[in-house]
Protein backbone atom coordinates (compact mmCIF):
# COMPACT_ATOMS: atom_id res chain seq x y z
CA UNK A 1 0.00 0.00 0.00
CA UNK A 2 1.18 3.54 -0.35
CA UNK A 3 1.06 5.31 3.08
CA UNK A 4 1.51 9.48 2.81
CA UNK A 5 1.63 11.44 5.98
CA UNK A 6 1.59 15.14 5.75
CA UNK A 7 2.61 17.93 8.48
CA UNK A 8 5.03 15.58 10.34
CA UNK A 9 8.07 16.08 12.25
CA UNK A 10 11.48 13.88 11.90
CA UNK A 11 10.66 11.89 14.83
CA UNK A 12 7.13 10.50 14.02
CA UNK A 13 9.05 9.75 10.56
CA UNK A 14 11.71 7.27 12.53
CA UNK A 15 8.67 6.17 14.00
CA UNK A 16 6.18 5.66 11.11
CA UNK A 17 8.89 3.80 9.17
CA UNK A 18 9.98 1.40 11.79
CA UNK A 19 6.27 0.13 11.59
CA UNK A 20 5.37 0.27 7.89
CA UNK A 21 8.51 -1.52 6.53
CA UNK A 22 6.99 -2.99 3.81
CA UNK A 23 4.58 -0.26 2.76
CA UNK A 24 5.67 2.46 0.00
CA UNK A 25 5.83 5.72 2.37
CA UNK A 26 5.70 9.26 1.46
CA UNK A 27 6.54 12.02 4.07
CA UNK A 28 5.81 15.96 3.95
CA UNK A 29 6.33 18.30 6.61
CA UNK A 30 3.84 20.41 4.52
CA UNK A 31 0.33 20.65 4.60
CA UNK A 32 -1.38 18.90 1.69
CA UNK A 33 -2.73 21.48 -0.99
CA UNK A 34 -4.15 21.62 -4.47
CA UNK A 35 -0.55 22.57 -5.22
CA UNK A 36 1.23 19.29 -3.47
CA UNK A 37 -1.26 16.35 -3.93
CA UNK A 38 0.08 15.66 -7.71
CA UNK A 39 2.98 14.08 -5.35
CA UNK A 40 0.52 11.37 -3.56
CA UNK A 41 -1.83 10.56 -6.62
CA UNK A 42 -1.25 7.15 -6.15
CA UNK A 43 -1.58 7.11 -2.05
CA UNK A 44 -3.91 4.35 -0.61
CA UNK A 45 -3.96 5.77 2.52
CA UNK A 46 -3.82 9.47 4.05
CA UNK A 47 -2.58 10.97 7.21
CA UNK A 48 -2.97 14.37 8.29
CA UNK A 49 -3.16 16.99 11.05
CA UNK A 50 -6.09 20.16 10.84
CA UNK A 51 -3.85 22.35 8.73
CA UNK A 52 -4.59 19.95 5.98
CA UNK A 53 -7.94 20.79 3.97
CA UNK A 54 -9.17 17.78 2.80
CA UNK A 55 -12.00 19.03 0.30
CA UNK A 56 -13.33 17.54 -3.12
CA UNK A 57 -10.76 19.47 -4.92
CA UNK A 58 -8.39 17.61 -3.23
CA UNK A 59 -10.07 14.25 -3.26
CA UNK A 60 -10.63 14.49 -7.04
CA UNK A 61 -6.90 14.23 -7.46
CA UNK A 62 -6.72 10.92 -5.46
CA UNK A 63 -8.68 8.81 -7.07
CA UNK A 64 -7.07 5.62 -4.86
CA UNK A 65 -8.00 6.48 -1.65
CA UNK A 66 -9.56 4.02 0.70
CA UNK A 67 -8.37 5.94 4.17
CA UNK A 68 -7.99 9.20 5.73
CA UNK A 69 -6.65 9.02 9.19
CA UNK A 70 -6.58 12.96 11.00
CA UNK A 71 -3.54 12.91 13.37
CA UNK A 72 -6.28 15.06 15.59
CA UNK A 73 -9.74 14.68 17.33
CA UNK A 74 -11.51 17.37 15.62
CA UNK A 75 -12.36 16.36 11.63
CA UNK A 76 -13.88 19.51 10.39
CA UNK A 77 -11.36 19.98 8.32
CA UNK A 78 -12.17 16.81 6.41
CA UNK A 79 -15.32 16.85 4.01
CA UNK A 80 -17.32 14.03 5.09
CA UNK A 81 -19.65 14.06 3.02
CA UNK A 82 -17.01 14.05 -0.22
CA UNK A 83 -15.35 11.21 1.48
CA UNK A 84 -19.17 9.25 2.16
CA UNK A 85 -19.70 9.75 -1.66
CA UNK A 86 -16.10 8.16 -2.47
CA UNK A 87 -16.35 5.63 -0.18
CA UNK A 88 -13.34 6.94 1.88
CA UNK A 89 -13.19 5.22 5.51
CA UNK A 90 -12.43 8.17 7.79
CA UNK A 91 -11.14 7.88 11.54
CA UNK A 92 -9.44 10.31 13.92
CA UNK A 93 -7.63 9.95 17.51
CA UNK A 94 -10.95 10.20 19.88
CA UNK A 95 -8.85 10.50 22.93
CA UNK A 96 -5.20 11.61 23.51
CA UNK A 97 -4.55 14.68 26.11
CA UNK A 98 -8.40 15.85 27.29
CA UNK A 99 -5.78 16.94 30.63
CA UNK A 100 -3.68 18.59 27.77
CA UNK A 101 -5.63 20.50 26.66
CA UNK A 102 -7.42 21.13 29.97
CA UNK A 103 -4.33 22.55 31.30
CA UNK A 104 -3.68 25.07 28.34
CA UNK A 105 -7.14 26.43 29.02
CA UNK A 106 -6.12 26.85 32.60
CA UNK A 107 -2.99 27.90 31.22
CA UNK A 108 -5.02 31.07 29.25
CA UNK A 109 -6.90 31.57 32.36
CA UNK A 110 -4.24 31.76 34.65
CA UNK A 111 -2.45 34.57 32.40
CA UNK A 112 -5.62 36.79 32.65
CA UNK A 113 -5.67 36.58 36.28
CA UNK A 114 -2.19 36.19 37.41
CA UNK A 115 -0.64 38.21 34.46
CA UNK A 116 2.77 36.09 34.81
CA UNK A 117 4.13 36.78 31.74
CA UNK A 118 2.63 40.41 31.46
CA UNK A 119 4.26 41.05 35.10
CA UNK A 120 7.55 39.74 34.13
CA UNK A 121 7.79 42.42 31.38
CA UNK A 122 5.09 45.33 32.66
CA UNK A 123 6.85 45.20 36.41
CA UNK A 124 10.36 44.15 35.61
CA UNK A 125 11.54 46.06 32.62
CA UNK A 126 8.89 48.76 32.66
CA UNK A 127 8.79 49.78 35.93
CA UNK A 128 4.93 49.79 36.27
CA UNK A 129 3.70 49.20 39.44
CA UNK A 130 2.26 45.81 40.56
CA UNK A 131 -1.21 47.27 41.46
CA UNK A 132 -1.75 47.99 37.88
CA UNK A 133 -1.58 44.36 36.65
CA UNK A 134 -5.10 43.66 37.59
CA UNK A 135 -4.50 40.24 39.08
CA UNK A 136 -7.86 38.29 40.74
CA UNK A 137 -7.87 34.91 42.25
CA UNK A 138 -9.56 32.11 41.04
CA UNK A 139 -10.88 30.41 44.22
CA UNK A 140 -14.55 31.05 44.55
CA UNK A 141 -15.01 32.18 41.48
CA UNK A 142 -17.71 30.42 38.66
CA UNK A 143 -16.44 28.74 35.78
CA UNK A 144 -19.20 28.09 33.33
CA UNK A 145 -18.13 24.98 31.57
CA UNK A 146 -19.44 24.66 27.79
CA UNK A 147 -19.56 21.06 26.67
CA UNK A 148 -18.74 18.40 29.37
CA UNK A 149 -17.33 15.84 27.11
CA UNK A 150 -13.58 14.73 27.50
CA UNK A 151 -12.01 17.62 27.86
CA UNK A 152 -14.41 19.33 29.40
CA UNK A 153 -14.80 17.06 32.34
CA UNK A 154 -10.84 17.74 32.69
CA UNK A 155 -11.02 21.54 32.97
CA UNK A 156 -14.30 20.95 35.40
CA UNK A 157 -11.82 18.70 37.47
CA UNK A 158 -8.96 21.07 37.38
CA UNK A 159 -11.20 23.83 38.56
CA UNK A 160 -12.44 22.43 41.37
CA UNK A 161 -9.01 21.81 42.49
CA UNK A 162 -8.56 25.75 42.31
CA UNK A 163 -12.12 25.69 44.77
CA UNK A 164 -14.08 26.91 41.84
CA UNK A 165 -17.96 27.02 41.75
CA UNK A 166 -18.56 25.39 38.30
CA UNK A 167 -22.12 25.62 36.22
CA UNK A 168 -22.28 23.69 33.01
CA UNK A 169 -24.33 23.66 29.30
CA UNK A 170 -24.26 20.62 27.01
CA UNK A 171 -27.13 18.95 24.84
CA UNK A 172 -25.71 15.99 26.53
CA UNK A 173 -26.06 16.23 30.30
CA UNK A 174 -23.77 13.80 32.34
CA UNK A 175 -26.16 13.97 35.58
CA UNK A 176 -23.79 10.88 37.23
CA UNK A 177 -20.10 12.91 36.88
CA UNK A 178 -22.66 16.38 37.76
CA UNK A 179 -23.20 14.13 41.02
CA UNK A 180 -19.86 12.72 41.74
CA UNK A 181 -17.80 16.24 40.84
CA UNK A 182 -20.19 18.88 42.31
CA UNK A 183 -21.54 20.71 39.58
CA UNK A 184 -24.65 22.10 38.30
CA UNK A 185 -26.42 21.46 34.57
CA UNK A 186 -28.30 25.11 33.62
CA UNK A 187 -29.01 26.42 30.26
CA UNK A 188 -27.11 28.49 27.87
CA UNK A 189 -28.45 31.92 28.82
CA UNK A 190 -27.78 31.64 32.80
CA UNK A 191 -24.50 30.15 32.34
CA UNK A 192 -23.59 33.32 30.67
CA UNK A 193 -25.12 35.13 33.04
CA UNK A 194 -23.76 33.76 36.20
CA UNK A 195 -19.67 32.79 35.15
CA UNK A 196 -16.96 34.83 35.40
CA UNK A 197 -15.29 32.65 33.30
CA UNK A 198 -16.79 30.97 30.52
CA UNK A 199 -14.67 28.16 28.64
CA UNK A 200 -15.62 26.69 25.59
CA UNK A 201 -15.72 22.78 24.93
CA UNK A 202 -17.90 21.73 22.07
CA UNK A 203 -17.55 20.16 19.01
CA UNK A 204 -17.61 22.39 15.75
CA UNK A 205 -20.89 21.79 14.58
CA UNK A 206 -23.46 23.44 12.53
CA UNK A 207 -25.63 23.96 16.10
CA UNK A 208 -22.31 25.18 17.61
CA UNK A 209 -20.90 27.30 15.15
CA UNK A 210 -21.33 31.39 16.86
CA UNK A 211 -22.88 30.04 20.02
CA UNK A 212 -21.13 33.07 20.93
CA UNK A 213 -22.39 35.81 18.84
CA UNK A 214 -23.89 39.60 19.16
CA UNK A 215 -26.96 37.59 21.17
CA UNK A 216 -26.03 35.29 23.53
CA UNK A 217 -23.38 37.79 24.11
CA UNK A 218 -25.49 40.04 25.41
CA UNK A 219 -26.06 37.36 28.54
CA UNK A 220 -22.85 37.17 29.66
CA UNK A 221 -21.93 38.43 32.52
CA UNK A 222 -19.58 42.02 32.83
CA UNK A 223 -16.32 41.73 33.27
CA UNK A 224 -16.03 38.01 32.25
CA UNK A 225 -13.38 36.28 30.45
CA UNK A 226 -14.09 34.04 27.25
CA UNK A 227 -11.47 30.92 27.01
CA UNK A 228 -11.94 29.14 23.72
CA UNK A 229 -9.43 25.98 22.78
CA UNK A 230 -12.28 24.09 20.87
CA UNK A 231 -12.36 25.66 17.69
CA UNK A 232 -12.36 28.96 16.27
CA UNK A 233 -16.19 29.77 14.87
CA UNK A 234 -17.84 28.85 17.43
CA UNK A 235 -16.96 32.43 18.45
CA UNK A 236 -18.23 34.80 16.09
CA UNK A 237 -14.97 37.14 15.84
CA UNK A 238 -17.13 40.25 15.20
CA UNK A 239 -19.31 40.04 18.39
CA UNK A 240 -16.02 38.83 20.45
CA UNK A 241 -14.60 42.36 19.35
CA UNK A 242 -17.40 44.15 20.09
CA UNK A 243 -17.84 42.89 23.39
CA UNK A 244 -13.98 43.49 23.82
CA UNK A 245 -14.46 47.38 22.53
CA UNK A 246 -17.30 47.89 25.30
CA UNK A 247 -16.06 46.52 28.24
CA UNK A 248 -18.82 43.93 28.16
CA UNK A 249 -16.07 41.42 28.73
CA UNK A 250 -12.91 41.92 30.21
CA UNK A 251 -10.49 39.79 28.57
CA UNK A 252 -9.94 36.64 26.39
CA UNK A 253 -7.84 33.87 25.96
CA UNK A 254 -7.53 32.03 22.65
CA UNK A 255 -5.78 29.12 21.39
CA UNK A 256 -8.28 29.07 18.23
CA UNK A 257 -9.73 31.70 15.71
CA UNK A 258 -11.58 31.86 13.02
CA UNK A 259 -10.12 31.99 10.20
CA UNK A 260 -6.76 31.31 12.27
CA UNK A 261 -4.75 29.97 8.97
CA UNK A 262 -4.88 33.32 8.27
CA UNK A 263 -2.46 33.65 11.11
CA UNK A 264 -0.88 29.97 11.10
CA UNK A 265 -0.22 30.04 7.51
CA UNK A 266 -0.23 32.98 5.53
CA UNK A 267 0.52 35.88 7.63
CA UNK A 268 -2.05 38.25 6.68
CA UNK A 269 -4.81 39.77 9.33
CA UNK A 270 -8.26 40.72 9.20
CA UNK A 271 -9.19 43.83 11.17
CA UNK A 272 -10.74 41.98 13.60
CA UNK A 273 -7.71 39.56 14.02
CA UNK A 274 -5.46 42.46 13.79
CA UNK A 275 -7.49 43.98 16.88
CA UNK A 276 -7.31 40.61 19.16
CA UNK A 277 -3.31 39.78 18.52
CA UNK A 278 -2.64 43.02 19.74
CA UNK A 279 -5.47 43.70 22.73
CA UNK A 280 -3.64 43.94 26.02
CA UNK A 281 -5.56 41.61 27.75
CA UNK A 282 -5.96 38.95 24.72
CA UNK A 283 -3.87 36.26 25.00
CA UNK A 284 -3.51 34.02 22.10
CA UNK A 285 -1.86 31.32 20.96
CA UNK A 286 -1.31 29.05 17.97
CA UNK A 287 -3.79 25.81 18.49
CA UNK A 288 -1.10 24.58 20.32
CA UNK A 289 -3.28 23.21 23.12
CA UNK A 290 -3.01 19.82 22.19
CA UNK A 291 0.82 19.88 22.21
CA UNK A 292 2.59 18.28 24.94
CA UNK A 293 5.49 15.79 24.88
CA UNK A 294 3.06 13.00 26.33
CA UNK A 295 0.05 14.05 23.71
CA UNK A 296 1.90 14.06 20.61
CA UNK A 297 3.14 10.78 21.17
CA UNK A 298 -0.08 9.33 22.61
CA UNK A 299 -1.49 10.88 18.57
CA UNK A 300 0.96 8.84 16.56
CA UNK A 301 0.52 5.24 18.62
CA UNK A 302 -3.31 5.83 18.27
CA UNK A 303 -2.56 6.79 14.11
CA UNK A 304 -0.73 3.87 14.27
CA UNK A 305 -3.29 1.38 15.42
CA UNK A 306 -5.75 3.13 13.03
CA UNK A 307 -3.79 2.52 9.93
CA UNK A 308 -2.64 -1.21 11.19
CA UNK A 309 -6.42 -2.00 12.25
CA UNK A 310 -7.50 -0.56 8.79
CA UNK A 311 -5.23 -3.32 7.13
CA UNK A 312 -6.62 -6.23 8.20
CA UNK A 313 -9.96 -5.06 7.70
CA UNK A 314 -10.85 -4.06 11.10
CA UNK A 315 -10.99 -0.33 10.92
CA UNK A 316 -11.10 1.70 14.38
CA UNK A 317 -11.84 4.94 15.80
CA UNK A 318 -14.29 5.46 12.62
CA UNK A 319 -16.38 8.78 12.10
CA UNK A 320 -19.59 7.78 11.10
P1 LIG B 1 -16.10 15.52 23.18
O1 LIG B 1 -16.80 14.98 22.00
O2 LIG B 1 -15.63 14.61 24.25
O3 LIG B 1 -17.04 16.62 23.89
C1 LIG B 1 -17.76 17.58 23.16
C2 LIG B 1 -19.01 17.92 23.94
O4 LIG B 1 -19.73 18.92 23.20
C3 LIG B 1 -19.97 16.72 24.12
O5 LIG B 1 -20.25 16.52 25.50
C4 LIG B 1 -21.22 17.14 23.34
O6 LIG B 1 -22.43 16.66 23.89
C5 LIG B 1 -21.11 18.66 23.40
N1 LIG B 1 -21.93 19.30 22.38
C6 LIG B 1 -22.02 18.96 21.07
N2 LIG B 1 -22.92 19.78 20.46
C7 LIG B 1 -23.35 20.65 21.40
C8 LIG B 1 -24.27 21.73 21.38
N3 LIG B 1 -24.93 22.06 20.26
N4 LIG B 1 -24.46 22.42 22.52
C9 LIG B 1 -23.83 22.06 23.67
N5 LIG B 1 -22.95 21.04 23.75
C10 LIG B 1 -22.72 20.35 22.62
O7 LIG B 1 -14.90 16.43 22.61
P2 LIG B 1 -13.53 16.82 23.33
O8 LIG B 1 -12.52 15.80 23.01
O9 LIG B 1 -13.82 17.18 24.74
O10 LIG B 1 -13.15 18.14 22.49
C11 LIG B 1 -13.79 19.38 22.75
C12 LIG B 1 -13.34 20.42 21.73
O11 LIG B 1 -11.92 20.65 21.83
C13 LIG B 1 -13.59 20.05 20.26
O12 LIG B 1 -14.04 21.20 19.57
C14 LIG B 1 -12.21 19.67 19.73
O13 LIG B 1 -12.13 19.86 18.33
C15 LIG B 1 -11.36 20.67 20.51
N6 LIG B 1 -9.94 20.32 20.61
C16 LIG B 1 -9.03 21.33 20.49
C17 LIG B 1 -7.67 21.06 20.60
C18 LIG B 1 -6.65 22.17 20.49
O14 LIG B 1 -5.47 21.90 20.26
N7 LIG B 1 -7.04 23.43 20.67
C19 LIG B 1 -7.24 19.74 20.81
C20 LIG B 1 -8.20 18.73 20.95
C21 LIG B 1 -9.55 19.02 20.85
Amino acid sequence: MQISFFETHPWEKEELKKTFKSHKLFFSDDILTVKNVRKVKDTEILSVYICSKINKDILDQLPNLKLITTRSTGFDHISLEECRKRGIVVCNVPSYGENTVAEHAFALILELSRRVSQTRKEVLENKKPIAEMNCFDLKRKTIGVIGTGKIGQSSIHIAKGFGMNVLAYDIFKNEEAAKTMNYTYVDLPELLKKSDIITLHVLLTDQTRHLLNEKTFKYVKKGAIIINTSRGPVIDTRALVKALRSNKISGAGLDVMENEDNILEHNKLSPDQKYLLSHQDVFFTPHSAFYSKESVQRILFTTIENIQSFLINKAINLIK
